[in-house]
This record gives structure tokens, sequence and C-alpha cells, in this order.
């Protein structure tokens, strides 16, 4: 059995959820998304795109948990695709998933 590369449950239904919901299933679902202590400036990250890790802050905080899952999995979604982590790429595309709705109720 795996630990310390296992995912959580809760967070790993999340995952599926808004892969299913935005989108549509494209993202693999041999991703790990995991709960751990990020330094103060930092409340998620995709470390690699096999990886999401959330700190666990925002166990207390579900809405901003699922933005930045959002986030995080753009960030997977544009891996290989966005040279710029944030760049006019990414920014399109969290565009886009605002218009279609992945946000609303999140912010
Ligand atoms: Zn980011």
């Amino acid at each position: 059995m795996r630990t310390r590369n296992a995912s959580d449950a809760k967070l790993k239904r999340i995952y599926r959820r808004l892969n299913r919901q935005w989108f549509g299933r494209k993202l693999s679902d041999d991703v790990v998304v995991r709960w751990t202590h990020l330094d103060k400036h930092t409340q998620a990250e995709a470390t690699t795109p096999q990886l999401l890790q959330f700190d666990a802050a925002l166990k207390k905080w579900p809405r901003t948990l699922e933005f930045a899952m959002v986030h995080e999995m753009t960030h997977i979604e544009l891996w290989d695709v966005d040279e710029d982590h944030h760049g006019d790429r990414w920014q399109a595309r969290m565009l886009e998933l605002a218009i279609a709705g992945a946000f609303r109720y999140l912010w």
C-alpha cells in the first residue's frame, strides 16, 4: 500500500468531479492530490503534472480550495503548452473556464 504518495480521498473526489465538470475528463486520473504544508506565500501548487499539493490551511476554506484546484488543474492541462506558467494561454483558459461558470460561487 502506498502511503507517502497516496492521494487524500476527499481531495481526489474533488479533482475527479472538477475533471468531469470542466475538463471533459481529459486530465489524467493518475494524479496524486494531497495536503501538505507549503510556504506562507503558496496555497497550492502543481509540483509536477502528476502531483497537486494543497496547503492544509485550505481545509478551512472549501471554496478557496476548489478555486485553487481549478487553477492547478489548468496548469496540468497546459503543462506542455504554456511555457510561462501564468502566461497568455493559461490566462485565456482561465477566462474560458470563468465564462463557462467554473468559478461561480467560488469568487
Ligand atoms: Zn499557478
